[in-house]
């Protein structure tokens, strides 16, 4: 089992190069997907990716654990918001240290527990588990939330929902158990 401390330095790196793809929403996540796949490769986890309706943005399933529905899903959107107009001091896709905090275009928002999520697989390897643990990987949060439209269908088609899923959103590290909802009436 990795230390703390080896889990720590190992999410920092993957954030480091998470945060250099630019994932802004309008474009295509296909490069960042495909570090992550190497990534998987490389742990022998088993995964789909699943196409959204636009080329180049795909959302990834990975799956720790029997292949099978249930279990525990661990969830994070992959886009971020653009830097355009922003006063940004340093590079926004460069990971940056100060004073202890960790700065990038998406580094809370929601690379960091998305790196989070990969550098406990070998963690999660290592636990007998007897229920799945998810990790999904989606696009287009920022703006229409399709990504998890689409994979939530695409689970559903393959008899793979979890029983409970855990979303990485920044929420200065107090769990919230459910969303408050949202109302949206478009005029035609
Ligand atoms: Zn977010």
């Amino acid at each position: 089992m990795t230390s703390p401390t080896t889990r720590l330095m190992n999410t920092v790196a993957i954030l480091e190069k998470l945060v250099s793809f630019d994932t802004t929403s309008r474009n295509p996540n296909v490069p960042l997907i495909e570090w992550v796949e190497s990534w998987l490769d490389d742990h022998d986890v088993t995964y789909t990716r699943h196409r959204g309706p636009e080329d180049g943005k795909w959302n990834l399933h990975a799956i720790l654990g029997p292949v099978e529905k249930g279990g525990l899903a661990f969830s994070g959107h992959v886009d971020c918001v653009p830097v355009e107009g922003q006063d940004w001091s340093r590079d926004p896709f460069v990971l940056t240290e100060l004073d202890g905090k960790l700065y990038a275009r998406g580094a809370a928002d929601m690379k960091g527990f998305v790196a989070a999520m990969l550098a406990a697989i070998p963690t999660l390897q290592t636990l007998p588990l007897r229920k799945p643990v998810h990790l999904f990987f989606t696009f287009d949060e920022e703006i229409t939330c399709n990504g998890a439209r689409y994979l939530i269908e695409d689970v559903k088609s393959r008899d793979l929902m979890p029983d409970y899923c855990v979303i990485g959103e920044p929420s200065l590290l107090s769990p919230i158990i459910a969303h408050k909802g949202r109302f949206t009436v478009r005029s035609m």
